[in-house]
C-alpha cells in the first residue's frame, strides 16, 4: 500500500463469551445487517481440518478433546484471513482472541493494517445452560443457519427456514463431555480477557440469556455507535 494513503478505520468488533453464548448466531446476523465479515477461528480451523492441511492435522485432536489449539496455529490462520480483500468492509471476530497472547497478537495485526478494535462485547450467560444449548444444536449444511432440537426447530420439519435445504449437520465437538472441557478452557484462558479489554475502556456487556432478536438489537446499537 502507498504509505501516503491514509487508512480508513473499518468496524472491528470482538464477541466474547463461552461456547453456546450465541457468538456465531449473532455474528451471522450482524454480517447480514451491516455487511461486516464474520471471522470465526473455529470455522477456519474446521476448514483446515477438512482440507487436511498441516495446521488442520495438528488442530484436529485438540479440537475433538475441547482444548485450545496453539496460539501460533490460530494466529497464523487469522493473519492469512485478514489479508483477504473482503475483510476491508469490517469484521466481527467470533471465537478469537481466546488467550492473552492472541489478544496481543491481534492488536499488532490490526495496527499493521492501520486498524484498531472498535468494540468488544461480552455476551453474559449462565454456564449451567450452555451444555443444553450446545448439545442440541445443529446447522443447515447448505447455508449455515443455526437450529436447535429444543429451542429452534425449522418451521417445516426437516427443511431449512432460510434456504430450503434438507441437509443438516452437527459438530463433532458439540457433545456433553467435550463441552465441559471447552467451558473449562474458556474460564481458564478466555474469561480473563474481559478484564483486559475492560481496562482498555472498550468493553460492553450484553445480557445474552434472552430472545435472540433482543440480543441482536443490543448488538446493532453497539455497531451503529462504534
Ligand atoms: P468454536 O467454533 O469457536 O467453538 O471453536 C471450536 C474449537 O476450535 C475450539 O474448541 C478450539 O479447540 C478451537 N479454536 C477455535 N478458535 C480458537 C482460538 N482462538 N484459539 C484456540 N483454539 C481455538
Amino acid at each position: 500500500m502507498d504509505g501516503a494513503t491514509p487508512n480508513t478505520q473499518s468496524p472491528v468488533l470482538i464477541l466474547l463469551g463461552p461456547p453456546g453464548a450465541g457468538k456465531g448466531t449473532q455474528a451471522r446476523m450482524l454480517q447480514d445487517q451491516f455487511g461486516l465479515v464474520q471471522l470465526s477461528t473455529g470455522d477456519l480451523l474446521r476448514a483446515a481440518v477438512a482440507a487436511g492441511t498441516d495446521a488442520g492435522k495438528a488442530a484436529q485432536s485438540v479440537m475433538a478433546a475441547g482444548g485450545l489449539v496453539s496460539d501460533d496455529i490460530v494466529i497464523n490462520i487469522l493473519r492469512d484471513r485478514l489479508g483477504d480483500d473482503d475483510v476491508a468492509a469490517g469484521i466481527i471476530l467470533d471465537g478469537f482472541p481466546r488467550t492473552a497472547a492472541q489478544a496481543e497478537a491481534l492488536d499488532t495485526l490490526l495496527a499493521e493494517q492501520g486498524q484498531s478494535i472498535s468494540a468488544v462485547v461480552s455476551l453474559e450467560v449462565d454456564d449451567a445452560a450452555m451444555v443444553d444449548r450446545i448439545s442440541g444444536r445443529y446447522t443447515c449444511a447448505n447455508c449455515g443457519e443455526g437450529f436447535h432440537d429444543t429451542f429452534k426447530q425449522p418451521v417445516e420439519a426437516g427443511k431449512c427456514d432460510s434456504c430450503g435445504s434438507e441437509e443438516f449437520k452437527r459438530r463433532a465437538d458439540d457433545n456433553a463431555a467435550t463441552v465441559a472441557s471447552r467451558l473449562e478452557a474458556y474460564h481458564a484462558e478466555t474469561a480473563p480477557l474481559i478484564a483486559y479489554y475492560g481496562a482498555q475502556g472498550n468493553l460492553q456487556s450484553v445480557p445474552a440469556m434472552g430472545a435472540i432478536d433482543d440480543i441482536a438489537q443490543a448488538l446493532q446499537q453497539i455497531v451503529r455507535s462504534a
